[in-house]
This record gives C-alpha cells, structure tokens and sequence, in this order.
C-alpha cells in the first residue's frame, strides 16, 4: 500500500506552514499505521519503534485488548464529566490503582488527562494537606509544560527559556548524577544546603522526584538517595511525590519504579502508558492526604473520561496478563548487554544505565555539542534502517529506548542489529 513519495514532502510543507516550529518533531514522517512494536509510514516504510510515543506504549500501539475496550466504551457514551454524573469504570481503575500502589497506607485515587496535570494536582494537594507553599523539585527533571509543571521542570532549554516568569514557591536542587559527578552523598548536602539558605523545611510542602530521571536522561536515582528523601519527609512533614509518569506501568519491572527503593511515597503521579495512548493519569495518594482539598478543589472537564478509563482498565489487565514485568527486566537486560558491548566497541559511548526496560546510552563527542550532534546523527542513520529512536538529557546527548514490552525476541533482535550497524555508521 505504498503512497508516492511526494506525499510526505508534500505533509512536510503543510506542517512548516500550519503548525508552530515550537512544537518540534523527532523524525520528519508521518504514520499511518501501528501495531505492537511496528509502525508503517505513508510510504510504506516499516519501523521498528523504540520510542513508544514517548513511553506511553508499554502494552504496544493498538493492543486488540484496548481496542476492544474502547470500541465498547464508545457505544456506550463517550462524556459525561464525572464531576457531574458518574460512572463506574472510573471507580474500578481508582480501586485498583489504590490496590497496586506500593505500601500499607489506605489510598485514594483523582484521575486527569495528562502528565502535567497529575504532576500540578499532586503539588496542589500536598499543598492543601500541609498548608506550606514550597515545593522542591531536581536538576534535570522534568515534569510537564503547564506553568506550575514547567516551573518544577529542571531543565532550561527549550522548555523554560523565555516562558517566565515561573511560579513562585518552586525550588531546585541537585539530583544524584553520578556520571556528571553527583554523587548521592554530594545531592543531599545540596538538599541540605537548600534548607540553610534558601527555604526551611517547615514551609516545604512537597518534594517531588523521578525514581529514574526520563527527560533528564535514565538516570536512576541511587537506593539511599530515595531513602533518604523519604526520611527527610518524614522529619519534617514533606509529603513525598514520585513522578512515575515516565516509569510507572510495568516500564522498569514493576508496575512503579519505587518499588525497586522498598519505600512508599505519600503521592505517585502517573499517566503516558496507563492509557496505550488514550490521554488519562492519575494521583495515587495516602488516603488522609488526597482527601485535604475541599470538594470542588479538584478536577477537570475530561479527568478519568469514560473512553480513556475503559482503555487503562485493560492494560493493567494485559500488564498482569501477559507478564509484562518479567519481560520488561529480559527485555532490559537483553538492551544493556548489547548497549554495554556497544561501548566497549565505541569510545563515544560515555555511560549506559538501566533500571528494567528503560535503558540509555551516554554520549560524548569532539567539541561543546559533539554528544548532541552524534545523538541526532544515530536518530536519523537508524530511522534509514527502519528503527526510531528517541534522544533525552539536557543536551539531548543520550539514546534511551522506550520499547514496547509486547515486542517478540525476533524483532527485538532485529532492532538491536539495525542499532549495531547504526553505531558502526555513525560513531567511530
Ligand atoms: N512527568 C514526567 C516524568 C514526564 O516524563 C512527562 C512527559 N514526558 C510529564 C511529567 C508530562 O506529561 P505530559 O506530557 O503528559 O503532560
């Protein structure tokens, strides 16, 4: 079903003139189809996708299970607004969210649209809980674009610059990069540093932290690092909330990254593969804690639609079905022994890390963007070969794979090769 090749060219030119440059593309094509861990082009080109639309397709693109959920959904009724008339699946994946969420504390669940949302309402509520208005995020995090997400966001360019002013109240702190010479013992004298100059712990409502930095690069955050923050909390009253929107959903082996740490967050915000692509989070929370903010205080026209409920119902179903977290930590360790082999062979490869499935490779290259240049020239070479890649860190020096976890060994195989012969091409 191959279409000409102007018809791309011909996209291309409608993008440039009818969408702003802001919102940039990864890769100059346009799909029309996808399945599991493929994705055909309107020329008919196949990939393989490492990218997963930014993680959000644990489960793989158009998982027959979702569909299936959704297409019934749809008969039904699309919209009502749950703060106006309900309905039940929004209670079903509320009840199971609270079940799934790691540690004792009884839980209660408020569900949104996107990734930001979940991240801005988990600071609203622990705002409303503690009545303390700071909020301490991390170097290199990120946490969305909408104005309270973006000014928690650790990382300048092109997220922050010329947005400002930013929200006040927010304040940023070292995270453990040990690559980049943060060690954990050196992030928490910063932490440390922050309350003697900056802000007392005793007007600190949240600390909000990526169990494994996503945009920021895959770096995980060492064990007594994330101990240590949930002391912290604990001696001063800080309600700890880990932004599982990247992680979370079976990505690194489990259904959170904070389980690997056997610590429990007071709020997990989640969103990206909880709906395989339908837009829906979610703020997980200790019960007393979700239940500070007066009715009213939260919610949101298309929070926890009915569509997007009935698709996130069946991927957690097909996660425990189809035994997604033991084949995200084969698929993981599969990814970091050839990306490790990779490295012994290319001396541009600077650092690989991994936590599960969610697996990068540092780059380092001649000159001030030397890592960057070569992460844009590995992008292009493998989408030549039929793979997509995906950049990240704040020079956008670091390939990190967000692969479906449906994807079978052959192709993932055959992902790997395209990527070997990519490295061969493009890194010396
Ligand atoms: N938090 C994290 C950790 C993310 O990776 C992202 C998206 N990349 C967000 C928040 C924001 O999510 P969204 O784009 O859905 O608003």
């Amino acid at each position: 079903m191959a279409v000409t090749t102007t018809r791309t060219s011909d996209l291309l030119d409608l993008r440039a003139a009818e969408v702003p440059r802001g919102v940039a593309n990864a890769h100059p094509i346009f799909i029309d189809r996808a399945s599991g861990a493929k994705m055909w082009d309107i020329e008919g080109n196949e990939y393989l996708d490492f990218a997963g639309g930014i993680g959000v397709l644990n489960v793989g693109h158009a998982h027959p299970k979702v569909q299936a959920a959704v297409a019934a959904q749809l008969q039904r009724f699309t919209h009502t607004c749950f703060q106006v008339t309900m309905y039940e699946s929004y209670l079903r994946l509320a009840q199971r969210l609270n079940r799934l969420a790691p540690g004792a504390a009884k839980k209660k669940t408020v569900l949104f649209t996107t990734g930001a949302e979940a991240t801005e309402n988990a600071v609203k509520i622990a705002r409303a809980y503690t009545n303390r208005p700071a909020v301490i995020a991390f170097h290199h995090g990120f946490h969305g674009r909408t104005l309270l997400a973006l000014s928690m966001t650790g990382k300048s360019s092109p997220y922050k610059q010329n947005f400002g002013p930013f929200a006040t109240e927010v304040y940023h702190t070292a995270f453990p990069y040990e690559h980049h010479g943060w060690t954990s013992a050196r992030a928490l004298a910063s932490l440390h540093e922050l309350f003697a100059c900056e802000v007392l712990p005793d007007k600190v409502a949240a600390i909000i932290v990526e169990p494994v930095l996503g945009e920021g690069g895959f770096v995980p955050a060492p064990m007594d690092f994330l101990r240590e923050l949930r002391a912290v909390a604990n001696r001063y009253g800080i309600v700890l909330i880990a932004d599982e929107v990247q992680t979370g959903f079976a990505r690194t082996g489990t259904m959170f990254a904070i389980e690997h740490y056997g610590i429990e967050p007071d709020i997990i915000a989640c969103a990206k593969s909880m709906g395989d692509g339908l837009p829906i989070s979610a703020v997980i929370g200790r019960a007393d804690i979700m239940d500070a903010p007066a009715p009213g205080g939260l919610g949101g026209t298309y929070g926890g639609n009915p569509l997007a409920c009935a698709a996130a119902l069946a991927v957690i179903d097909i996660i425990e079905q189809e035994g997604l977290f033991q084949r995200a930590r084969v698929i993981g360790r599969q990814v970091e022994q050839r990306f490790r082999a990779l490295q012994r062979r290319h001396r541009q490869i600077a650092d690989v890390r991994a936590l599960g499935a969610m697996v990068a490779m540092e780059l380092r290259g001649e000159g001030e963007d030397g890592g960057t240049h070569l992460a844009s020239r590995l992008l292009e070479a493998a989408r030549r070969k039929g793979l997509i890649l995906l950049s990240a860190g704040a020079k956008r020096d670091i390939i990190r794979v967000l692969v479906p976890l449906v994807i079978s060994d052959g192709d993932l195989e055959q992902a790997l090769q395209r990527y070997d012969e990519t490295c061969a091409e493009v890194l010396s």
